[in-house]
């Protein structure tokens, strides 16, 4: 496998990065302040980014990229999209937290009110994980049952009791998949694995009558694209209303990027609660959760349910979020989305197959995810071989020195935005044929 810049892309190519990274790793632990940006899944240092415009990113050496990671999810505009900067000069204007109720919540929880299906009321916090702790915490009131059940391959944020694993023999009950985390907090959390509904059925049938909540991303987009049948999720609402549990879907990344209405939209599949995040800020960091009324009301200060945030509805999030909506809603953001993704699909399939190794696209409408997987296209969290991860690492970097940003992931999806434009998916397209061509 030839990767000339592996491992020393940051020293040599990337000075002013790498003496950040240097200066970084002195003072934030590995460098980073989330764990997927230090590289480590793909080796080499990472790049220190001065400058986000449109579908380009731009390094602290002045070299420019064109981005399909889209910040995670949130930059679903592109980077520094005018109008959404005008929002948030403007609100900022005004001062920065208020700490009291402002106009910019009840205009963006009215969006988010309108366009998912059975929504009608949301709380903004401001994190995704912030989002489902709070979830799981309301279903919990709301039901009076302890146990939550998660699907091995979704992540849910890193509140305590959803940093679990399946564990073995009895396969359910989940152990921390992280220190930190003791086994009480965990032990009412059960794991199941994805697509599998008799694994569903048994556990039902076994403790349903303690289980609070099913949380699942409908989409799941956090191990790869592990795009589920829509009898799968269809019989998840089915067994949780038969029990009494209420059914979450995690929409941090699919709300407002699939559709409108998210996942559930195109599913046609209304959860009790769901959980955003992501798309709803625009960049900036914004939450929310909601479902019907009569659950949310369970909240304090109107019930007895505890939740709350310093910086939750804070005005300038607030102000990014309406403008993003407001402009995919303007500019038929979610239609232009799937036109983009079905073009990339077109160009990249052909040039995939000209791999000398397993390797294919998954995608649905924005999300897509290059697969080094052979046969199916996985529904559950599958483990990709070592060669796979490490053919991952060189096609990763032979993208990075012809100027394309992945993710530094063999498991992470890529995001298109609205700012990409057929000329860049063509170039995406000649980079990866080029970039095939020097791995085995
Ligand atoms: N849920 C899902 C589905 C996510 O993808 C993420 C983050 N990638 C989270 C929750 C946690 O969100 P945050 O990183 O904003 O805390």
């Amino acid at each position: 496998m030839n990767n000339p810049n592996h491992g020393v892309a940051g020293e040599s190519a990337h000075p002013r990065s790498s003496e950040l990274y240097e200066r970084a790793c002195r003072v934030i632990p590995g460098g980073v302040n989330s764990p997927v940006r230090a590289f480590r899944a793909v080796g080499g240092n990472p790049l220190f980014i001065s400058r986000g415009a449109g579908q380009f990113l731009t390094d602290a050496d002045g070299r420019e990229y064109l981005d399909f990671v889209g910040s995670w999810g949130p930059l679903i505009l592109g980077h520094a999209h005018p109008a959404v900067l005008d929002a948030v000069s403007n609100a900022i204007r005004n001062g920065t937290t208020f700490g009291a109720p402002c106009a910019g919540e009840v205009e963006l929880a009215e969006r988010l009110v309108a366009s998912y299906p059975g929504l009608e009321q949301v709380r903004f916090v401001s994190s995704g994980t912030e989002a489902v702790m709070s979830a799981i915490r309301l279903a919990r009131a709301y039901t009076g049952r302890d146990l939550i059940v998660k699907f091995s391959g979704c992540y849910h944020g890193h509140a305590d009791h959803l940093l679990v694993a399946a564990g073995s023999g009895l396969a359910t009950f989940g152990r921390p998949s992280s220190a930190g985390v003791p086994e009480a907090f965990t032990a009412c959390t059960r794991v199941l694995p994805l697509d599998d509904d008799a694994a569903v059925r048994d556990l039902f049938a076994r403790e349903g009558d303690r289980i609070a909540a099913v949380i699942i991303e409908p989409v799941p987009a956090n191990h790869g694209l592990l795009l589920q049948r829509r009898e799968f999720l269809g019989g998840l609402r089915k067994v949780t209303a038969q029990y009494g549990a209420l059914l979450i879907f995690d929409e941090v990344i699919s709300g407002f990027r699939l559709a409108r209405g998210g996942a559930a939209e195109i599913l046609r599949i209304v959860p009790d609660l769901a959980t955003f995040g992501k798309v709803i800020g625009g960049g900036m960091p914004v939450g929310a959760f909601g479902g019907q009324s009569r659950i949310m009301a369970r909240l304090a200060p109107l019930g007895d349910t505890y939740q709350a945030g310093t910086l939750s509805g804070n005005p300038v999030a607030m102000a990014s979020g309406i403008a993003t909506l407001d402009i995919l809603v303007k500019e038929s953001g979610w239609e232009r989305l799937e036109a983009l993704g079905a073009q990339l699909e077109r160009l990249l399939r052909p040039v995939l197959a000209t791999a000398r190794f397993p390797l294919q696209l998954v995608r649905t409408g924005s999300l897509f995810w290059l697969a080094l997987h052979d046969g199916a296209a996985p529904r559950t969290a599958v483990t990709l071989s070592k060669e796979a991860t490490t053919r991952f690492s060189a096609l990763f970097h032979a993208m990075l020195d012809r100027g394309v940003y992945l993710p530094p992931s063999a498991y992470e999806a890529c995001f298109l935005s609205l700012a990409h434009r057929s000329s860049d998916l063509e170039r995406l397209a000649q980079a990866l044929h080029e970039a095939l061509a020097t791995i085995d």
